[in-house]
């Protein structure tokens, strides 16, 4: 199972599908993708092989966005299907997610998000982790950063995770507790994988990032290294 992302200057596709190529030594039985070009995502997910979701999406979406997030899977929770797929969407459609792990306490949080109002289309634990980060956001009003910081200090389990939102086209929040996660910083431009294999070949300024730590990755900013269950918030 591995993640990739980019945000920069590039088209991410190539460099997302690329990046997929390298982490197939992980191991997944799906594979899945999200572009967003600032104003619309396209999201394309196949069980499979990652030559599957090449095939497929060069036939389905428009291959267009400066920002992307890429995913295999190697199921927990949810057969291998294209619905339980990454990435996963939020109910608003704003957030969009991909995770390596598990959410051990996924069942509580979706009954209590249940309640709510939520709904959900997959069987993973991954789609009740970006509903439970959007009910903060709303409910709390925070930023994105804050509302991740938020979720996963009520989460029990492990995780890589990479987002972003519909609403700030310039941000990609990442997480990380037992699964690995590498940022790579470029000249105006930042990649997120699982190790550093997909981005090596544009820098080698890397950050790895310890468990329990996030980041803030934003066009234009240093990227900004938080712990999750430290006391100071994002
Ligand atoms: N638990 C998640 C799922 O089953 C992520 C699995 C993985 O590490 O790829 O969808």
């Amino acid at each position: 199972c591995g993640i990739v992302g980019y945000i920069g200057k590039r088209e991410a596709y190539p460099i997302i599908l690329n990046g997929l190529k390298r982490l197939e030594y992980r191991g997944y039985d799906s594979a899945g993708i999200a572009l967003f070009d600032g104003t619309d995502i396209q999201l394309c997910k196949t069980k499979g092989k990652v030559a599957d979701l090449e095939a497929k999406a060069e036939r389905e979406i428009i291959l267009k966005g400066n920002l992307g997030i890429g995913h295999t899977r190697w199921a927990t929770h949810g057969v291998p299907n294209d619905v339980n797929s990454h990435p996963h969407y939020s109910n608003s459609g704003d957030l969009v997610i991909i995770h390596n792990g598990i959410i051990e306490n996924y069942d509580s949080l979706k009954k209590e998000l249940k309640k709510r109002g939520y709904t959900f289309t997959s069987d993973t634990d991954t789609e009740v982790l970006v509903n439970l980060i959007e009910d903060i956001q709303i409910n709390e009003k925070v930023k994105l950063g804050k509302a991740v910081q938020i979720a996963l200090n009520q989460v029990v389990g492990a995780y890589a995770i990479a987002l972003f939102d519909r609403k700030k086209p310039d941000e990609i929040v990442v997480a990380k507790l037992g699964s690995p996660l590498a940022i790579g910083i470029g000249e105006d431009e930042f990649f997120v994988a699982s190790d550093a294999s997909p981005f090596i070949e544009f820098t080698n300024n890397a950050i790895y990032l310890e468990d329990e730590e996030m980041a803030i990755i934003r066009l234009g900013r240093d990227v900004k290294v938080r712990k999750i269950k430290g006391d100071k918030l994002v």
